[in-house]
């Protein structure tokens, strides 16, 4: 990605791991200031840290439970103040949640992998949004997952699957709403990423029962041998970030190796 990111903010949810920490990095990298928002968490103070070391953009770590609308507020209010606004908007945390068969999933654990993916992106969008306006320009990311569109091999998501399908739909109504702002949102679809994403599952035991055995091999895709790595998002990341894609809005992205076709 061409181009410095220079006296421009983003706020990252999920920044502490995996794809949000990556995109941080990235976009610190490019001189841009970071707001990285996630769970208090040492993971979080310790990607603030590894950014502010790299003395490019700088990096401050905010406890946020996405789900918290006045946490939401005051954290976005706090970046404003720290940074004076805000450019970029990463709305990429997430949970796998709860893995059942839909017969065994309970309303609570159907209900919490919905506030997190869902409100929390709704969320995120609502209280940055006043402050992209502001700017007269901005650029929105939304971090969905091939499971929004596709259910290959991914037993147990019924919950997780509509979030992600969620997302689409919302990035897509969010495009057209924000148009006339010049605030710009796009939907990105990754397959099997190395992250930390796995501590969020909880399996059911009797997953198995609706299970079907499949021969592509797990996390496996047709342009790799194995996952794809954060980083490979975070620079599609920061392509969306930046005014080289200030023609492209409403779209989704896959980011998948070709997972998405099998
Ligand atoms: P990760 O677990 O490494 O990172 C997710 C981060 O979100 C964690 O730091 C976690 O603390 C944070 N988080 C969880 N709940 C939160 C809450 N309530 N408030 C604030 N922060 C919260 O996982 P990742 O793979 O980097 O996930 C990022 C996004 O990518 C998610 O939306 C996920 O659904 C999506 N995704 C991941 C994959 C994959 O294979 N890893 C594939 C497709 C989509």
């Amino acid at each position: 990605v061409q181009g410095s990111m220079h006296g421009r903010t983003a706020i990252i949810t999920g920044a502490g791991s995996g794809i949000g920490k990556a995109a941080a990095v990235k976009l610190a990298r490019m001189g841009a200031n970071v707001a990285l928002f996630d769970l208090l968490d040492e993971r979080t103070n310790k990607a603030e840290a590894e950014i502010n070391a790299l003395r490019e953009g700088s990096a401050r770590a905010f406890d946020v439970d996405i789900t918290d609308p006045d946490r939401v507020e005051k954290a976005v209010l706090e970046t404003v103040e720290i940074f004076g606004g805000v450019d970029i908007v990463f709305a990429n945390a997430g949970i796998n949640g709860v893995l059942a068969p839909i017969d065994e999933m309970k309303l609570e654990e159907w209900e919490k992998t919905l506030k997190v993916n869902l409100n929390g992106t709704f969320l995120t969008v609502k209280y940055a949004l006043p402050h992209l306006k502001k700017r007269g320009q901005g650029s929105i990311i939304i971090t969905s997952s091939v499971n929004g569109t596709r259910t290959f091999s991914n037993f147990g998501m019924s919950a997780y699957s509509t979030t992600k399908a969620g997302q689409v739909a919302f990035a897509k109504m969010a495009a057209l709403e924000l148009a006339k702002f010049k605030i710009r949102v796009n939907v990105i679809c990754p397959g099997a990423i190395a992250t930390n994403i796995d501590q969020s599952t909880k399996k059911k035991d009797n997953l198995d029962e609706i299970t079907i055995p499949v021969e592509y091999p797990e996390g496996s895709q047709p342009l790799a041998d194995g996952p794809g790595q954060p980083e490979e998002v975070a620079d599609l990341v920061a392509f969306l970030a930046s005014d080289q894609s200030r023609h492209i809005t409403g779209a989704q992205i896959f980011i998948d190796g070709a997972e998405s076709l099998l």
